[in-house]
């Protein structure tokens, strides 16, 4: 396992890792009544400072989350914000982390319950790993991805994560890196953890936001540098599963997997079969962003 911060914030109060528990009869425990953010925060040794990445606009999607599921909560995204912000500081984390935030019903409630909502932050060294470079294969899975008819793909409620635990599951039993979901109507959606993009002829495609997907905050970012920074045409569209066969080039984005290029699809070549010339342009100019070596929109990255 990863090595885990030394602290918690729980509903601001900054306690042990080891304490940071909830009760087996929380609605959280029993109905996954429960949302969260994963976010990094980017260790910048020439400016001994950490950068956390778009800090407010994953608290904007938590609450978001939470007003979809009905959650009754006093507290304002200002809190949890600076909640975050004691939770570095106690940390002191002079290397690149992983964090995340949990809003969760606490309490002894049944499957309704709408409250009290507590709220957990914790944080974990994590470094970059080799897929960065290397690579991932992904496979389609034949779990669909769950659509808004049945849970909300663009928040991060928990329980949607037993969707894409089924196909990851699938995945690695059949010697793929990844899950790929397709959408109940057939068109690319996402991965388990992570937006899907492709590059065809010099211009950049992944999948609308209608196609089931989380409402990815890397994914916003990659378009943005595509568009603003590389001058590429970045189309947001319904995408077919073969388009990704005849790709030049894909990569995957999030938070936690940043981007990385996707080297084939149900054992099918993309491109050379190796990380391409854009996956690395974009990855390149992404770390600068997230490192704090380039300017970014206001309050991109936070330092603490
Ligand atoms: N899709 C899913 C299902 C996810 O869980 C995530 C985040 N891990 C993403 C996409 C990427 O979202 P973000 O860029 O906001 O981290």
């Amino acid at each position: 396992m990863e090595e885990l911060g030394a602290h918690a914030s729980m509903n601001g109060e900054i306690i042990k890792i080891e304490d940071a528990k909830i009760h087996v009869l929380t609605p959280a425990a029993k109905y996954a009544s429960a949302v969260f953010e994963g976010l990094r925060g980017y260790w910048n040794p020439e400016q001994e400072k950490l950068f956390l990445f778009r800090l407010n606009d994953h608290i904007r999607r938590m609450f978001d989350g939470m007003k979809i599921l009905r959650f009754e909560t006093d507290a304002t995204p200002q809190q949890i914000h600076d909640w975050t912000i004691d939770l570095m500081r106690a940390n002191n984390h002079r290397e690149t982390i992983h964090f995340r935030i949990f809003a969760f019903i606490d309490g002894f409630g049944m499957q309704g319950s709408c409250g009290p909502v507590s709220y957990c932050i914790t944080s974990t060294v994590a470094p970059r790993k080799a897929a960065f470079v290397d690579g991932i294969r992904l496979g389609v899975s034949s779990w669909l991805r769950i659509s808004d008819t049945v849970m909300p793909p663009r928040v991060k409620c928990v329980a949607n994560y037993h969707n894409g635990r089924l196909a990851i599951l699938q995945a690695e039993a059949e010697g793929f890196d990844y899950p790929l979901f397709l959408t109940a109507h057939g068109k690319v959606s996402e991965t388990a953890g992570s937006c899907l993009f492709l590059v065809k002829n010099s211009r950049v495609i992944t999948p609308d936001l209608g196609s089931d997907i989380l409402e990815s905050i890397t994914r916003d970012t990659a378009i943005r540098i595509a568009r603003d920074e590389m001058g590429v045409d970045v189309e947001e569209r319904p995408v077919d599963r073969s388009e990704i066969y005849l790709a030049d080039e894909a990569f995957i984005t999030g938070s936690h997997q940043e981007i990385r290029p996707v080297i084939s699809l149900d054992g099918i070549k993309i491109g050379s079969g190796k990380r391409g010339p854009f996956v690395e342009e974009i990855q390149n100019r992404y770390i600068d962003l997230v490192e704090g070596r380039t300017e970014s929109p206001d309050g991109w990255c936070l330092p603490v």
